[in-house]
């Protein structure tokens, strides 16, 4: 029977890098996948992250398994961080307080999307979750595989380079009630624009009024500002809404991954907000329950990197904060660098400035694109998405000259 089997696809985004790497040509520029690269092209360890090790090193004596949702200080950092904004969002804390908050440790966000995912469709309402079109492609795959239901709402309209707020709203008041719904916190991927404050308020308006279940996917904090503490303002909307008693649950999924670069190390958590203590109890045992059989507990050595760089007596988290305020600073210097060069003569580029994060999102053509990888052996995604941190000061001329020929023809 194995013959009966097709061959797959290539996944969209790694299977770019593949190609990549078979090509000969010297100039050639990756632009695929999310991963920060410095100026010299080359991937980093934050050197916050880098301490942490060497710190680690002398201090672990074991390496046994941690519990199935993680340690209950990777569990309490996680909360504080990005719930209470370390100290400084009462409504957080009161969550926290009154035991509202279920955190797991989680195989990166990925793994947080998919144990999430499972979690619904094992005791939610509504199969159906409403995703961004567009979004990350794994989104609909992990979902899909889960036994949800995806469905898009409107976000972006491609032929003005914007948002398309009007229909975005329309298209969500048109779905289910108790739906579920997929909004990204910041740096949406792989459009690089966010909703406003007073849009979402306007989408949390409509949530209430739907009683949809929002799922915040939060990839990229830090990218939007370079300050993960600035970059929650929708998570403490949502605090504020359930402490008002106006939501009463949400869930987050969330990733160490691009913000400490700890992408290999999986690295994220869950965390479900519950209307009371009872709830969270068995919200906790159901996920050890879906969790065990699958991957029976996360690796450690990420979750040890964080609490170590969380640990006062260390003082790295300062040293952390600026680090990613670094990698941040330097995206939005490669993006005005590329927005310089582009020929602005035949086609407007100002949608770039107002992108956030990791890509940039450019307007181009699948064919476009394809003849930027053939002709230039720039390989970007068929969507148009440029990862850009693949830009640096010794490509970004030869970038923007093959952007601006293609865009010609
Ligand atoms: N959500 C979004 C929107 C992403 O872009 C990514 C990574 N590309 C993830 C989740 C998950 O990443 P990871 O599993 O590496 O943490």
């Amino acid at each position: 029977k194995w013959n009966e089997i097709p061959l797959a696809p290539p996944d969209k985004i790694l299977g770019i890098s593949e190609a990549f790497v078979k090509d000969t040509n010297t100039k050639k520029i990756n632009l695929g996948v999310g991963a920060y690269r410095d100026n010299n092209g080359r991937p980093i360890i934050f050197p916050a992250v880098k301490e942490a090790e060497k710190i680690l090193y002398g201090l672990e004596t074991e390496k046994e398994y941690t519990p199935i949702i993680g340690s209950k200080k990777y569990q309490n950092i996680v909360k504080n961080f990005i719930f209470n904004n370390s100290n400084k969002d009462p409504n957080g804390k009161k969550l926290i307080d009154e035991g509202r908050i279920v955190t797991s440790q989680t195989i990166s966000g990925t793994g947080s999307l998919r144990v999430i995912a499972d979690f619904l469709n094992r005791f939610y309402s509504s199969k159906k979750i409403l995703v961004p079109k567009p979004t990350w492609a794994n989104h609909v795959a992990v979902f899909n595989d889960a036994g949800l239901q995806p469905e898009f709402y409107n976000y972006y309209d491609k032929s003005a380079n914007d948002l398309e707020f009007e229909s975005l709203k329309s298209s969500l008041l048109s779905q289910p009630k108790e739906s579920i719904v997929l909004l990204h916190a910041c740096c949406h991927n792989p459009t690089g624009l966010d909703l406003t404050p007073e849009q979402q308020d306007e989408v949390l308006q409509i949530i209430q009024d739907k009683s949809f279940y929002p799922l915040v996917d939060m990839a990229y904090q830090g990218f939007a500002s370079g300050d993960p503490y600035k970059d929650i303002g929708f998570i403490r909307k949502l605090n504020s809404l359930v402490v008002d008693g106006k939501i009463n649950s949400y869930a987050l999924c969330q990733s160490f991954a691009k913000n400490m670069g700890l992408y290999g190390e999986r690295t994220g958590s869950i965390s479900i907000i519950t209307e009371s203590a009872d709830h969270s109890k068995a919200i906790e045992s159901q996920l050890k329950k879906l969790i065990r059989p699958i991957y029976s507990s996360p690796p450690i050595h990420g979750s040890k990197i964080v609490e170590v760089i969380f640990d006062e007596q260390y003082q790295l988290l300062p040293k952390w904060l600026g680090d990613l305020d670094a990698v941040v600073g330097r995206l939005n210097t490669v993006r005005s660098k590329l927005y310089e060069n582009l020929d602005k003569s035949s086609y407007n580029w100002d949608h770039l400035l107002k992108q956030r994060g990791m890509f940039v999102y450019t307007g181009l053509t699948s064919e476009q694109v394809i003849k930027l990888r053939n002709d230039y052996s720039v390989y970007a995604t068929e969507d148009g998405r440029f990862s850009i941190s693949g830009i640096n000061d010794g490509n970004v001329e030869y970038l923007a000259n093959a952007i601006n020929e293609v865009i010609k023809k």
